[in-house]
């Protein structure tokens, strides 16, 4: 309750929420290089991609997977080195992204 957020389309994929990322019904399907991550949403009840535009039942996952760093890094983390252009943080568009679904959050 009070989490829930109608985030920017443009920005918030299924990938950054909650609900994916705690559910554990999911397949990898090969997609020529990629893989794609299917996994079965719990709010929406059927299954969605990674990649899927969020739904207004979007809830901001406290971690994501950083791509330029290849590892699960906090929000509240990638938001202040981003700020501070901190650390080995290259203000990449991904923070960029990270940062506005976050603020809309609040
Ligand atoms: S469909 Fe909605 S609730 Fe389900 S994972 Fe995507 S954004 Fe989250
Ligand atoms: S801005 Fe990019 S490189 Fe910097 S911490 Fe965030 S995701 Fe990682």
């Amino acid at each position: 309750m009070g989490r829930k957020k109608k985030v920017k389309k443009r920005d918030a994929i299924c990938k950054y929420c909650k609900l994916f990322q705690s559910s554990d019904d999911r397949r990898l399907i090969k997609d020529g290089t990629s893989l794609i991550d299917y996994r079965k949403c719990p709010k929406a009840k059927k299954e969605v991609s990674d990649l899927a535009e969020a739904c207004d039942q979007f809830e901001m996952n406290q971690v994501f997977w950083c791509i330029k760093w290849d590892c699960w890094l906090d929000v509240r983390v990638c938001v202040s080195r981003r700020k501070k252009e901190g650390e080995g943080c290259v203000r990449c568009s991904q923070g960029r992204i990270i940062g506005e679904i976050n603020k809309e959050k609040r």
